[in-house]
């Protein structure tokens, strides 16, 4: 299992505690988008490198895959998610963008648009090798691997007309926070939980995704060609703040931790 950072701007292989420059060790990067762009090449060469590097500062981690080109985003894909939000399971993915310009580091103070910023935690899939029109049984072949990720939403720009709109109203600085590093597998039933101070305010198992990440990948790419580093949010599970009664929404005082087992955690603050 191969885990990748952004450790201040380069490419790191993380080893425990320790870091390993990607560009002096194995020549890729040093911007983490460009070892993206060779992910098979540099794929055969991490599984190859001897664990080593040097303690490194986790408050210098960055955002693993910088500058997504496309960043989808997935809504209503956990059936007990649907229902809170008054709705039936979709029966096709209900597909929304993340404007990349709001991707974020895995331990960030985020600024506060309004009164009703809500947090969805949610597994985040990476494109490795791109590709169009790809079949579900090749699918897993083109994901690099997994993050953690936060779908941050203000509710109110969300809710402002009738349909409610989604991209705008999740794309504010900051509001896709990434990381911490990006891990070539997940486990099928890896628990993902979000804790709002030392609430858990979201539980579930991502194997409770209604279209799992090969079928996402599928239907993506039959429309777009799916580049290096391109994200899929992948959806966030029951127990969001405007559902809650009454609502709750972050204020500055919070503290958000996103969880996803084997893959690590994002802390999240707010100004
Ligand atoms: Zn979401």
């Amino acid at each position: 299992m191969t885990r990748l950072a952004n450790l201040d701007g380069r490419a790191v292989l993380v080893f425990g505690d320790r870091a390993l420059d990607v560009f002096e060790a194995g020549g890729f990067g040093p911007d983490p988008m460009d070892v993206l762009s060779q992910w098979p090449a540099f794929t055969e060469w991490a599984r190859s490198v001897v664990p080593a590097g040097s303690p490194y500062d986790p408050a210098l981690l960055g955002p693993p895959v910088p500058r997504p080109r496309q960043v989808f985003a997935v809504a209503l894909n956990y059936p007990p998610h649907a229902a809170e939000a008054g709705f039936e399971p979709p029966s096709d993915p209900l597909v929304f963008t993340k404007f990349p310009t709001c991707i974020a580091g895995p331990d960030e103070t985020v600024e506060l648009p309004g009164d009703r910023v809500d947090w969805e935690v949610e597994l985040v899939a990476v494109i490795g090798r791109g590709g169009h029109r790809i079949g579900a049984d090749r699918a897993l072949s083109h994901v690099a691997g997994y993050m953690v990720g936060q779908d941050l939403s203000e509710r109110r720009v969300q809710m402002l007309g009738e349909p409610p709109q989604f991209s705008l109203a999740k794309s504010f600085p900051g509001f896709g926070p990434i990381g911490p590093h990006l891990v070539t597998e997940v486990a099928p039933d890896a628990s993902i939980t979000c804790l709002l101070g030392e609430e858990v305010v979201q539980k579930a198992s991502v194997a409770d995704m209604i279209f799992g990440v090969p079928s996402l990948v599928a239907r993506l790419s039959a429309v777009c060609p799916l580049l290096p580093g391109d994200l899929i949010f992948t959806g966030t599970p029951a127990g969001v703040g405007n559902r809650r009664t009454p609502p709750r929404y972050l204020t500055t005082d919070d503290v958000l931790t996103s969880r996803i087992d084997g893959l690590g955690e994002l802390r999240t603050r707010f100004r």
